[in-house]
């Protein structure tokens, strides 16, 4: 049984008409805009077109599906919403899957006792600064957040969702409960070069990285450039620039090859060319599979900067502003996942994924699986975003058949 690629393909590039912008060719669909409601809509008219019952919770989230939802339902899907300036595949590909593989089941006659519904969450992207649909269905929200959770521009969520006819509290009603699940399945693009590079066409994702966020300030002295001797300076970006070359030690010393350091700001002051920096302010961004590799490294980051501050006579301090562990997919849909993948003769690997996703939240109420096909030059979030048309249809035949696998 296969899907058909044409009906999938007309339907995401009809999708990405919705929000689209001439001036960078990049969508815009952020969670609650009109851009957003709209495709929201839009996905409602589609299904009910094909056949299907639909609504919308109160998060936002648009549910379409076969069959009464009175037994535990195997549920496919992903978000809608994009960032700014985003690609065409982001969400929508999991969610349009999700709809391919419904009339597939139909067109095949496959008659099943497990209603199989999709869903299209809402604010997965995070503009204000959750995955606020996933944790909706995963009662993973609290009214302080809900009242409180506002964008960069600093509109509040709550009067976002009130633009749009939602009331943030009927939020808290999304949340599904364990026994109405059988199992979440979530298609997407890699949004990484692994894939490509490797060339194969899909990925078996294990897990969602685990990832923690440290800002690091490192305090010297700031003196003038042209008096200060270079072996009396307390200079703070030299210290940076030592930590920066022990990450390669402490990733294979303490990490695995699943592990990933970042450090993506930097900020120096004073910031003046005739100035010894007296202070670096930087981030630290740590990932991997497992959380106690993850505190191996972080403390192994932390032995570095004590010495590398000894050294350049520089106080070291750092504040841990974020630490969230791994969330492993359901190694029972993973194996599953893995067989329908081999059965239907494609190349793949298992792999983390570096990047969070609905499954996240998912899979904290039910089985959850999660399946990536390779993203051209592992590009996304931008305009650029591409994925081969042979991918997507091999991706969505592993959904079609992992459902499948799951129906009894
Ligand atoms: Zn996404």
């Amino acid at each position: 049984m296969q899907v058909n690629c044409e009906r999938l393909k007309a339907n995401l590039i009809e999708l990405s008409k919705i929000g689209y912008n001439e001036d960078d060719r990049g969508i815009y669909r952020p969670g609650y805009s009109d851009a957003d409601m709209e495709s929201r809509r839009w996905l409602q008219e589609k299904a009910k077109a094909a056949g299907y019952d639909t609504y919308m919770d109160g998060a936002g989230n648009v549910f379409f599906g076969r069959g009464e939802l009175d037994k535990p339902a195997v549920l496919m899907g992903s978000h809608i919403d994009s960032v700014p300036a985003g690609g065409i595949f982001d969400g929508s590909l999991g969610v349009l899957a999700a709809l391919e593989v419904m009339q597939t089941l139909d067109e095949n006659q496959v008659v099943t006792e497990t209603p199989v519904w999709g869903v299209a969450t809402a604010e997965e992207e995070g503009r204000f600064g959750g995955m606020l649909g996933a944790q909706a269905i995963s009662g993973k929200l609290n009214p302080d957040w809900l009242m409180s959770a506002h964008d960069a521009d600093g509109v509040y969520l709550k009067d976002a969702m009130a633009a749009q006819g939602l009331n943030a509290m009927d939020a808290l009603d999304a949340a599904w409960r364990p026994e109405q699940l059988k199992a979440y399945l979530e298609l997407h693009i890699e949004q990484g070069p692994v894939l490509f590079q490797e060339n194969l066409q899909i990925g078996v994702v294990e897990g969602i990285s685990g990832v923690f966020k440290w800002i690091v300030h490192l305090k010297g002295k700031a003196d003038h450039a042209g008096t200060a001797p270079m072996d009396m300076r307390s200079d703070a970006f030299m210290g940076l620039a030592d930590f920066a070359h022990e990450i390669e030690r402490i990733i294979a010393e303490n990490g695995t090859d699943k592990t990933r350091i970042t450090v993506g700001k930097v900020e120096l002051k004073p910031g003046n060319p005739h100035t010894v920096p007296g202070e670096a302010i930087f981030t630290i961004v740590g990932r991997d599979m497992d959380e106690d590799v993850m505190k191996e490294v972080a403390n192994a980051c932390r032995k570095a900067l004590s010495a590398i501050a000894r050294k350049h006579r520089l106080m070291f301090e750092y504040e841990q502003a974020s630490w969230l562990a791994p969330k492993p997919c359901s190694k029972k849909l993973t194996k599953v996942i893995e067989e329908q993948v081999k059965a239907l003769g494609y190349s793949y690997q298992r792999m983390p994924s570096g990047a969070g996703h609905d499954t996240q939240f998912l899979s904290e109420i039910t089985d959850a699986g999660l399946i990536f096909i390779p993203s051209v030059g592992g590009v996304s979030h931008a305009p650029d975003e591409w994925s081969h048309w042979h991918d997507i249809e091999a991706g969505t035949n592993v959904l079609l058949h992992s459902v499948m696998a799951n129906l009894t």
